[in-house]
């Protein structure tokens, strides 16, 4: 059964950031109602995107990951994918299914780093590998799976993880026959992404919206606000989008407060209706 819910809605920091007594971190300290964990977003209770740095407190917040399946990695960058959880994986080994993981590109090359280092996780990666607790997989972007009874095509993003991989973002064509992409960390998208996508009519569509009302991430390799707004004009003037489809931000930095994110997407006039992410909100 689809779920559609976000564990996390924050940048690599979490909101409040801990080193941090910026305007929008204290509105956080004060209302914890715009208090944000790191990203994930849960497809179902077998399948996630993003299985991150809060992923422990986001089974005590909503929902245990007794069921979990299929894990989605955007990229490997810590605030998306948090390795003990193979570990936890590993407690809970009276689960009667595997854990799978899926890598784009240069990303899956982490799993040789893992399973051949005895500093990680007690140098027991290999040993889950054999015994088929974790599964690891590798997927080529632009191909279509069939994952979880889910259709799921990986796309390029333009934004680079802890070991020089490009992003994956993910297209679900879900049971129901609606199309989600999921695109975060994108960056700027590249060329072969917007041609790959002018195939699709996205009826969800999930953005990162790092930068907020701060401006431009130097290097491009994250989106302001405005670079969200451009972005869907892109994609709905090249049908990818239709005036029925909606767009959700997420992977919000601690620089703009919540409430500035809703006022500034007022302000933007954004094309198609558009929703700022709390944590546990729910899409589908
Ligand atoms: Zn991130
Ligand atoms: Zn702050
Ligand atoms: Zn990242």
């Amino acid at each position: 059964m689809l779920i559609g819910q976000f564990l996390g809605t924050s940048a690599a920091e979490g909101v409040p950031a801990p080193f941090c007594r910026c305007y929008a971190c204290e509105d956080a300290r004060r209302h914890p109602e715009n208090q944000r964990l790191r990203t994930s977003f849960r497809v179902d209770k077998k399948m996630l995107i993003d299985f991150g740095a809060d992923a422990p407190v986001q089974a005590m917040k909503y929902g245990d990951f007794t069921e979990l399946e299929h894990v989605l990695v955007t990229h490997t960058h810590d605030d998306h994918l948090n390795i003990h959880m193979m570990m936890q994986a590993f407690w809970g080994r009276d689960r009667d299914k595997p854990l799978h993981y899926y890598f784009t590109d240069k990303a899956y090359d982490i799993t040789d780093k893992w399973c051949n280092n005895s500093w990680i996780l007690k140098g027991q990666v290999a040993r889950w590998v054999k015994e088929g607790i974790i599964v690891f997989h590798r997927l080529e972007y632009y191909c279509r799976y069939e994952i979880n009874g889910i259709g799921v095509i990986p796309f390029e993003g333009n934004h680079k993880g802890n070991i020089g991989e490009n992003s994956a973002m993910y297209l679900l064509e879900l049971p129901d026959g609606r199309k989600l992409f999921y695109g975060l960390d994108s960056g700027r998208y590249p060329d072969k992404t917007l041609e790959m996508l002018k195939e699709h009519k996205i009826d969800i569509f999930i953005s990162e919206a790092t930068m907020g009302t701060a401006g431009k991430h130097p290097g491009g390799q994250h989106l302001c606000l405005d670079d969200v707004k451009e972005l869907s004009e892109c994609l709905l003037k090249q049908g990818t989008l239709n005036e029925n489809s909606q767009l959700f931000l997420t992977h919000i930095s601690h620089r703009t407060s919540h409430s500035d994110m809703i006022k500034a997407v007022n302000e933007l006039n954004f094309p198609v209706k558009t929703t700022v992410c709390y944590d546990g909100i729910k899409l589908l």
